[in-house]
């Protein structure tokens, strides 16, 4: 069975065009998909409707579960929005309260919040960061913390919005085999044809709200 079903799923936004067009989509316990396409194809869109931030029409099962207002504070668990920009996901004095914000909200046990801390910062390589300010972190520190936020969660699906822009050579490498070592199902939201070719062997393109092509990115990726 699919983990994430997406059925007819449109947004327009108050002020614009529509930035879904009738959404279609299945992926797998386990499977890891590139969702690319050119600017406004609607990728940051898909992954603000699919992680519960915005409410579009249409269906989202999450694990045969209805995405509804009643249903999202447990689903929001299973399926993590990491954004785009870190400074959008840090805002606590230090990388520990960051990183514990979610399983504090969830109101698990001191005990449980400490351990969820430890494995999330210890899956993205950054204990030894848990007393720092994330404000002073490095662009490549900053994204592993965001992922840590995520993880603390311990959810069964990431979403990932341009996971390598603004890296540097060394830090895009770091993060590839970061995500290449997560257990998850992934949907990464990029432009980085390299980095979708390596992790994903599937690719889902976007293009006016639109799926334009959904199959292998191997194929997908030797046709453009
Ligand atoms: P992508 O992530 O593929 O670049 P987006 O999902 O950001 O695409 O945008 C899809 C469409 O929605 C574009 O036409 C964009 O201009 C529009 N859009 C995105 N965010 C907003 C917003 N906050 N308000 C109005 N229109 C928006
Ligand atoms: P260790 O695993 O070595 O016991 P911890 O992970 O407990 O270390 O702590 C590492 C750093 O995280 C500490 O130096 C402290 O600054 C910060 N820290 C630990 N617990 C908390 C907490 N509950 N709230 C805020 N910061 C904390």
């Amino acid at each position: 069975n699919p983990f994430l079903e997406v059925e007819n799923l449109t947004y327009t936004y108050p002020d614009g065009r529509p930035a879904l067009r009738g959404i279609g989509l299945k992926i797998l316990p386990g499977e890891r998909v590139a969702l690319v396409g050119p600017n406004g194809a609607g990728k940051s869109t898909l992954l603000l409707a699919l992680a519960g931030i915005l409410r579009a029409e249409g269906r989202i099962l999450v694990d045969g579960t209805l995405l509804t207002p009643a249903s999202l504070p447990r689903l929001r668990a299973r399926i993590g929005l990491v954004f785009q920009l870190p400074d959008d996901q840090l805002f606590s004095p230090t990388v520990y309260e960051d990183v514990a914000f979610a399983p504090l909200y969830q109101d698990l046990p001191p005990g449980e919040v400490h351990a969820r801390v430890e494995e999330a910062l210890a899956g993205v390589g950054m204990q030894a960061f848990a007393g720092r300010m994330p404000h002073h972190l490095s662009m490549g520190e900053k994204k592993r913390v965001a992922i840590a936020t995520v993880l603390a969660m311990r959810p069964a699906m990431l979403l990932l919005d341009e996971p390598s822009a603004g890296l540097d050579p060394r830090g895009r490498r770091e993060l590839i085999s970061l995500l290449n070592g997560l257990p998850q199902t992934l949907l990464i939201a990029t432009h980085d044809l390299d980095l979708a070719g390596r992790l994903c062997p599937r690719m889902v393109i976007l293009d006016g709200g639109q799926i334009v092509a959904d199959g292998e990115s191997r194929a997908l990726l030797a046709d453009a």
